[in-house]
């Protein structure tokens, strides 16, 4: 295999982890612009397969919402280790042999192994619980601030592909849940990614969610932020990482749909929302 030049044309991927996303119809695609000698890294979410394995367990997950509206999972040291079980475990290793089947040399780490993402551990949480804010500890999140670039740009100059996910490390060295959204955007600006294609169960950014005819196609990249108010729930955070993209300098945020044939090769022809 021959690899292409570091640091030129790496598309970064991050597929989510809500019902109806067809993992075989990502990592078919991905293998097929791989072996066009695309450099790619995938990162990949689970949060519906863990909210079923945590339901399973006896620890139903809670989620929080933040004074300023984002949603996010409270993260105890419990539901810490069946998240870990869920993405490091069944979501990263199905997607790494999918990929092997498919003649990829594909290596799955989480965001803890060489700290490839890292970031200050935030141990308690502000939710706005019926009208009131109160202070939730014991939490194990935090946002990306820093990409080991030089260990993935080792792996694709050696013709791997990264296959990466939550949770990342703490600046201490504690596992940390992060955005993979965020820390996806985060790999890209790292990487000076020309695309980041940010794939789940929607066409794209919807003006009037649910409707899949409000499919908003283009947000100039100055008014990213803009957009905050449409997204609900979880889309926020994709928002705000294209935000946080754009701004590292990455060519164009994709949003796509995962529901079909070829999306990430749809993604970058220009379907979905295309913030650039
Ligand atoms: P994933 O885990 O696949 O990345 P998320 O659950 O994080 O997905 O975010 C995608 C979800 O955001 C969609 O399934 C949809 O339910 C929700 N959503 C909220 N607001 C919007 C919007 N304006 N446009 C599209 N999706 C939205």
């Amino acid at each position: 295999m021959t690899a292409a030049p570091a640091g030129s044309g790496v598309v970064v991927v991050k597929v989510g982890g809500s019902e109806g996303i067809d993992y075989d119809a990502v990592c078919q695609d991905v293998a097929a612009l791989h072996a066009e000698g695309r450099r790619l890294v995938l990162v990949h979410g689970g949060s519906a397969e863990t909210n079923r394995v945590a339901e399973a367990l006896g620890h139903p997950p809670r989620f929080v919402t933040s004074p300023s509206g984002f949603t996010s999972r409270f993260t105890d040291r419990a539901t810490l280790e069946i998240f870990e079980m869920v993405y490091c475990g069944k979501m990263n290793k199905g997607l790494v042999e999918r990929l092997q089947r498919l003649g990829v040399d594909a290596v799955g780490l989480s965001g803890l192994d060489g700290r490839i993402f890292e970031g200050r551990h935030k141990t308690s949480v502000r939710s706005v619980e019926d009208g009131k804010t109160v202070i939730l500890r014991g939490d194990h999140t935090g946002t990306v601030e820093r990409v080991n670039d030089r260990l993935l740009r080792l792996l694709m100059e050696h013709g791997y592909l990264p296959v990466l996910t939550p949770p990342g490390a703490s600046f201490e060295g504690v596992a940390i849940n992060v955005d993979g959204d965020r820390a996806a955007a985060a790999v890209a600006t790292a990487l000076g990614a020309e695309a980041l294609v940010l794939l789940s169960n929607v066409p794209g950014l919807l003006r009037d969610f649910p409707d899949e005819a409000s499919l908003i196609r283009a947000i100039p990249a100055g008014a990213v932020e803009d957009y905050l108010e449409v997204a609900q729930g979880r889309m926020k955070k994709k928002v705000l990482g294209a935000a946080e993209a754009v701004a590292g300098g990455v060519g164009r945020v994709i949003f796509g749909d995962a529901r079909g044939a070829e999306p990430v090769r749809r993604a970058l022809a220009g379907e979905g929302t295309i913030v650039s």
